[in-house]
Order: structure tokens, then C-alpha cells, then sequence
């Protein structure tokens, strides 16, 4: 079945796009493995114009309303291949097996956490490690945990648990932390319950089984070992760029897209938008992927435009689905 648009990514920047698609009557799929993205387990989101706070799950569930209201196609699965027909047509197969072909094409992959790369990290992820504060944090109501980062969405993570934990070590590698003001004024007013270990590092974590404890690069309260109930680890983000490789688009030295202001990259009629292109500067929000998204469903509509259906031979899937 062959669509105007295949969007892959149903976070912030591919519902955007699928909005604005959904607008110029694209007959578009939105193939996302996660639904919501970042966003939904972001918490609270104070800085969507729009909306003083909506709980970032709740603003996806609007998105992908407003996408489907326009008869937008999404489906879940996740997309392990992409490759381009002789035709010029893209073909996108999902980990089922399912194969979809479309005219054009927009990847808002965004990232995935980095991870510090200490011994038993990944053994004990789950166990007592977690990487987001939202979704695993209401497990330790009561309980002591350490939050790894120094960036604004540890600071957010920190603030967050704070709801819940009894206290909470933030752990930062540097001299300062580069969050919101907002966000660190938040997290000074809540006093002794938050102890920032500065120019601190995580060199090993311990435990059989389940996470026991911490060992730290220079001593706290005369020892090195933090022994904590949990440890959150928010040390920054990594492109999901492994789609944008197999389809052929030329990356940065990062690892992100590289892409001109309106979204084009190398490969015509493959557009990209949000987190996965670092377009500024490491800035890296719900609006700018809003935006990008829709920027890059523009891009995908004026290049269907000019070249038409290129993937007539797979027959059209039908208009509205949604
Ligand atoms: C803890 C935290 C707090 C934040 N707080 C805020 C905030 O308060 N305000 C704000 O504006 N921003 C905030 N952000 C940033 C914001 O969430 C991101 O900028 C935004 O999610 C980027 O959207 P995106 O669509 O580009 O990427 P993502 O949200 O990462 O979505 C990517 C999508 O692609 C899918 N995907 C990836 N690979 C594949 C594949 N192979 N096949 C199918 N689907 C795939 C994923 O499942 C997901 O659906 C926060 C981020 C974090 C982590």
C-alpha cells in the first residue's frame, strides 16, 4: 500500500508534521514504536505556548487528535528499513515484516538517553538504575535516590522526585548546572532535601542482582561509596540515526541529520525533523520539533507536488484511515 507521506516517529516533531500533512490532504502514516515520544514522559510542560502546564502525555494525546481528526493514518511498530524503489518510490518495513511505500518521506526519530558506560550499568538497568525520573521515580516514594546530570531535564528529574523521595543527591560532573532559571529556582527551594554534589563523577555502580550502590570519584559525607535506593541517570542525548543511515542521509559529525533550513537533506523527497537534527545548537524543545515538523510536511507537499506519484505500481492505500 503506497501513501503520499511516511512519517517515522510519533513524538512531538512527526505529529506536528502529520498535522500540517493532514492539512494539504497528504495521504499520510505515521509509524511511530513509541507513542508521544520524549514528551509523554517528560512531566509537566510549562513551556508550550498555549498552555501555562499541560502534563506532556496529555499534549501528545492532543496532537495525535488533531492528526487523526484530519484523517491521518498512525500506526505503532517499529521501522528497521528503509530503501528506495526503482521507481523512487521509499520503501519502509517494520520489525513485523510489514512493508509500506510512500512518495515521501520524514524521519523525527529523535534520540535516546547516553548512558555513562560503567561497569554493571546495564546489568543493573531496571534494578535500581533507571534513566527517567518520570516513569520509574514513583518507585522510590520515601527512599533516597541520586540523580546523575547537571542538565535542565536532571534538574527537572530532581524536581519531580522530589514530589515523592525523601531526598536526593544530584550528582554533576562540572562546577555549575545549565538548566532553566525556572527549573533551578524550583529545585533551590527545596532546601536540604536536595544535597548537588559538584565536580562529582559516577565511576561504578554496585550490586548482585539489584543496585546497592554508587562509587563515586571523590568522597561524600567521608566516603566514596553512595549508597542510595536508586540512581537516576539524565547525562544527555544521542541521535536514533540509524534510519536516517540506511536511507542514505548524510549525518553531522554527531551523528545528527544534516538537513537546509526547510527540512530537505541529501536524498530527495527525505525530509527530517526534530530532535534528530541538531538545527539549533543542541536547543532542544517541543516547539523547535513542533516546528521543524512543520516545516518538513511543507517541504514533503511542495516536493510531491512538483514530481507526483511515484509509487503507483503498489497501489494506493485509501484517504482517511485516521
Ligand atoms: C525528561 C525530559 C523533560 C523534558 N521537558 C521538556 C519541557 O518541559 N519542555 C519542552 O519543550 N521540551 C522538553 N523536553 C524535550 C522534548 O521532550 C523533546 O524536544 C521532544 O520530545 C522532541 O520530539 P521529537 O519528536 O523530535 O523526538 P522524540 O520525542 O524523541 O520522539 C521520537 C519518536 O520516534 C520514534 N522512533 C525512533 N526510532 C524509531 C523507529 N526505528 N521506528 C519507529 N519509531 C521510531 C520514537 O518511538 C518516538 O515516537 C524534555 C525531554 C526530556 C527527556
Amino acid at each position: 500500500m503506497s501513501y503520499d507521506l511516511i512519517i517515522v516517529g510519533s513524538g512531538a516533531a512527526g505529529l506536528s508534521a502529520a498535522v500540517y500533512s493532514g492539512r494539504y490532504r497528504m495521504n499520510t502514516l505515521v509509524i511511530g514504536d513509541e507513542f508521544g515520544g520524549y514528551t509523554s514522559i517528560a512531566g509537566p510542560i510549562e513551556n508550550y505556548p498555549g498552555y501555562s502546564s499541560i502534563d506532556g502525555f496529555d499534549l501528545m494525546v492532543n496532537m495525535k487528535k488533531q492528526a487523526t481528526d484530519l484523517g491521518i493514518e498512525i500506526r505503532d511498530g517499529r521501522v528497521e528499513d528503509i530503501r528506495r524503489t526503482e521507481s523512487g518510490c521509499f520503501a519502509v518495513r517494520t520489525k513485523k515484516g510489514e512493508e509500506f511505500f510512500s512518495n515521501t518521506l520524514v524521519i523525527a526519530t529523535g534520540t535516546e538517553h547516553r548512558r555513562l558506560g560503567i561497569p554493571n550499568e546495564k546489568e543493573l538497568t531496571g534494578k535500581g538504575v533507571h534513566y527517567c525520573v518520570t516513569c520509574d521515580g514513583p518507585l522510590y516514594g520515601g527512599k533516597t535516590i541520586a540523580v546523575v546530570g547537571g542538565g535542565d531535564s536532571s534538574i527537572k528529574g530532581v524536581n519531580l522526585a522530589a514530589e515523592y523521595a525523601k531526598k536526593i543527591y544530584l550528582i554533576v560532573r562540572g562546577t555549575k548546572v545549565s538548566a532553566e532559571p525556572i527549573n533551578y529556582e524550583r529545585m533551590q527551594r527545596l532546601g536540604d532535601k536536595v544535597e548537588v554534589l559538584f565536580e562529582t563523577e559516577v565511576k561504578e555502580i554496585v550490586g548482585e542482582g539489584k543496585f546497592e550502590k554508587a562509587v563515586l570519584s571523590k568522597p561524600v559525607n567521608g566516603s566514596t561509596d553512595l549508597a542510595v535506593d536508586g540512581l537516576f541517570i539524565e547525562v544527555g542525548l544521542l541521535p536514533r540515526s540509524e534510519l536516517l543511515k540506511k536511507a542514505g542521509i548524510d549525518l553531522d559529525e554527531k551523528g545528527y541529520a544534516q538537513a537546509d533550513q526547510m527540512m530537505r537533506t541529501n536524498v530527495p523527497g527525505a525530509f527530517v525533523a526534530g530532535d534528530i537534527f541538531n538545527l539549533f545548537e543542541g536547543f532542544r524543545q517541543d516547539i523547535t520539533a513542533a516546528a521543524m515538523g512543520a516545516v518538513a510536511a511543507t517541504s514533503a507537499y511542495e516536493y510531491y507536488k512538483i514530481h507526483g506519484d511515484l509509487c503507483k505500481l503498489h497501489g494506493k492505500a485509501p484517504d482517511g484511515i485516521g
